[in-house]
């Protein structure tokens, strides 16, 4: 497989921009196995992009641009495609809507001019774009592949890390690529690692474990030439992995813990409310990251003095005999929480974030406690010494406790 690269905007021949995007999807070519042979730029110039398609469709396999997919007069590259393959371009309704969405939600008209993005011929289909309002062409004509991607490189980069680039991988092997991500935690990388060791060698799955700041995550991809085997093969090493991992998984591929834990405190009606030492207020920022949070979140208190702690109810002989970062403070955070703020739940954390160590605390030491009317649990972790990631850890060790906690909830 031959390809090029065809970078487009006139700001490129004038010196003003340096072209970035040819190199990055040079570097990545050959990891496709595809061989670049040519790189061309073009201005924002109709005719001279019809002559450069024409001549790249004449030696190349797959052709692949950048750029002139914006809204304006100037952006020309969906009108050369057009007039290469010789189809006429309407709007399609499906991206049209998207569109509007867009601007819908930023709450702004959008401009007739963007209508443009809309456009499609029949040898092409609408690539989404998450960053911009610029679909992708995946155009097919004559055994050729056209792949118009917008300029602006973030754009760019991840239409082709998660739209082009796996869909190339599949046209170019034939092959079904399916993944599956497990989510854990609790466990350190290295555990994990031994425990699934007579996985790691397989070659179809095969099995990767990445350490993530909310646990360990396994990846296991699995190929084939039909769908449905490339599944199976999946769903079998999934179970062996259930069976070895059990109680640390805590969800699949684009699961989160907030997301999770907020659905089954609605699910049981149960309302939450924290109080945050170390972590500053960063628990109940994560938990109100989901939408619709309100439903079973109360608030949470930022209580990062003794004296804080204790004006919000935790018992002040307490604080005075055991210092801030302590088990039994935190299990008194999490009551004076949960009564403060007239919750069902309440959960504590405190800890030392570092640099420094806190009266001979070391740290990255974090202790968690949830209290319920009836139940408890806590949590004493020891994390790696960097303070923005034991603050995060800590987030993640907190819900993943409750989720514990509501799993087994009558
Ligand atoms: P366009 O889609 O052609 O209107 O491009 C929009 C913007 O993306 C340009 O103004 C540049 O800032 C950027 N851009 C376009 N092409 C490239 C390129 N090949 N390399 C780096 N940046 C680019
Ligand atoms: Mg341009």
């Amino acid at each position: 497989m031959k390809a090029e690269i065809i970078s487009i905007g006139t700001e490129l021949l004038l010196g003003q921009i340096t072209d970035t995007n040819a190199p990055y999807l040079a570097s990545e070519l050959p990891l496709l196995g595809i061989d670049l042979y040519w790189i061309t730029q073009v201005g924002d110039n109709r005719n001279r992009l019809v002559d450069a398609l024409k001549r790249a469709c004449n030696r190349s396999d797959i052709i692949i641009t950048t750029g002139g997919l914006g809204p304006t007069e100037d952006d020309v590259t969906r009108e050369a495609i057009a007039e290469l393959v010789g189809e006429e371009m309407r709007i399609d309704p499906e991206t049209e809507q998207w569109l509007r969405g867009i601007f819908q939600t930023m709450s702004y008209e959008m401009p007739e001019s963007n209508i443009r993005q809309a456009y499609l011929i029949p040898s092409a289909r609408a690539i989404p774009n998450l960053q911009g309002t610029a679909p992708g062409w995946w155009v097919e004509h004559e055994g050729k592949v056209i792949l118009a991607m917008p300029g602006p490189p973030g754009e760019m980069k991840q239409m082709w890390e998660n739209e082009i680039r796996p869909d190339l991988k599949r046209k170019l092997s034939g092959e079904v690529i399916i993944s599956r991500t497990i989510k854990t935690l609790g466990l350190t990388e290295a555990k994990v690692d031994e425990m699934v060791s007579p996985l790691l060698s397989s070659s179809n799955p095969t099995l990767a474990v990445y350490a993530k700041l909310d646990g360990i995550q396994l990846r296991l991809t699995a190929k084939d030439r039909e769908r449905s085997k490339a599944e199976k093969v999946i769903a079998k090493a999934e179970e062996q992995l259930n069976n070895i991992l059990g109680w640390a998984i805590w969800g699949y591929d684009e699961d989160t813990l907030e997301d999770l834990v907020g659905t089954m405190l609605r699910e049981r009606g149960l309302s939450l409310a924290t109080m945050e030492s170390c972590t500053g207020g960063l628990l109940a920022s994560t938990i109100t990251d989901v939408p619709g949070s309100s439903d079973y979140f109360k608030g949470g208190l930022v209580a990062y003095s003794a004296e804080m702690k204790a004006a919000f109810g935790v018992d002040a002989t307490l604080l005075a005999q055991k210092g801030t970062v302590d088990p039994e403070v935190a299990a008194a955070m999490a009551r004076a929480a949960r009564l403060r703020l007239e919750a069902d739940i309440g959960i504590g954390i405190t800890g030392v974030a570092g640099p420094a160590e806190v009266k001979g605390k070391p740290v990255g030491t974090v202790h968690i406690a949830i209290d319920a009317e009836g139940k408890r649990s806590a949590l004493s972790v020891q994390y790696p010494p960097r303070r923005p990631e034991v603050k995060r850890r800590a987030v993640y060790s907190a819900l993943f406790k409750l989720r514990q906690l509501l799993l087994d909830w009558e």
